[in-house]
């Protein structure tokens, strides 16, 4: 049961949404389309082309307290609880534990930087390499007549090394040797993927609780291990 406070206030997004949207792409939209801040407390409600199905998103807080039981309760920096039969903590690193799945993977961090590109120039596919720090390159449909390219890689194990700057510069140097038709730069980023020892995600119940799940160890396949989680949470 999520109670929703009734000083909480309630916007309906008109039109269609493309319920294929996840958490982060509705946030997307609540930031860009409306101009207002996805963790500010309001709830956010869309509709499908169908309009038989909606999809909800209200940030009340982070949680910072977890009771497992018959029931699980978490509750929030906000001040309210959310009670369940079941909870998954798909937190990316698991919070529900800290020490029986944290010592089962290794944190990596990784580099990304997307630029500009002619539609066109190369097939539109996933390509990467089988090299020690790996490369990868893909392309994300963009407006007009440009698409982005996004290359990543260089991983290294996190606290192993401070180089950053260095490793995007190898990242552009690579895909420049490799594309030399690439336009401008448009953005870069870097953060933290969690590897397990045979690269197959933690898509499990917690280590001990009967009632509470993780989805983890996504190992840079994070798109489609969270699909994947997805499927399995509803069986
Ligand atoms: C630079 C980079 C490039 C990558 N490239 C790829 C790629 O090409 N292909 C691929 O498949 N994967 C890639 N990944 C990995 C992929 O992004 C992740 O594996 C994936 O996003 C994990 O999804 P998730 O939903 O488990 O976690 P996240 O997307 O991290 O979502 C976790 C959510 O939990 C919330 N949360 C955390 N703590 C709390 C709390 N206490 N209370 C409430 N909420 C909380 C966070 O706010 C967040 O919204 C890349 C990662 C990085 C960093």
């Amino acid at each position: 049961m999520i109670p929703v406070p009734s000083q909480v206030r309630i916007w309906l997004a008109v039109g269609r949404t493309d319920m294929r949207s996840g958490m982060q792409g509705l946030a997307l939209q609540v930031q860009e389309t409306l101009g207002r801040d996805p963790h500010a407390g309001d709830l956010y409600v869309f509709r499908g082309r169908s309009g038989n199905l909606i999809k909800i998103i209200w940030h009340d807080g982070l949680v910072i307290e977890i009771e497992e039981g018959n029931q699980v309760r978490l509750k929030c920096d906000s001040g309210s609880t959310v009670t369940a039969s079941n909870a998954v903590f798909a937190t990316n690193s698991p919070i529900n534990t800290w020490v029986k799945i944290h010592s089962k993977m290794a944190p990596y961090r990784t580099y990304a930087m997307a630029f500009d590109i002619s539609k066109g120039t190369l097939p539109d596919a996933l390509y990467w390499d089988m090299d020690d720090p790996y490369y990868y390159v893909r392309l994300n449909p963009g407006t007009g007549k440009t698409d982005r390219l996004i290359v990543g890689g260089r991983d290294h194990r996190s606290g192993e090394a401070d180089d950053g700057e260095a490793r995007f510069t190898a990242l552009e140097a690579w895909i420049r040797a490799l594309v030399p038709e690439l336009s401008r730069e448009r953005a870069r980023w870097s953060g933290q993927v969690l590897e397990t020892i045979d690269y197959c995600g933690f898509i499990v119940r917690s280590p001990g609780n009967g009632n509470v799940f993780v989805a983890t160890g996504d190992s840079g396949q994070g798109m489609t291990h969270g699909a994947l989680a997805g499927l399995l949470s509803m069986i």
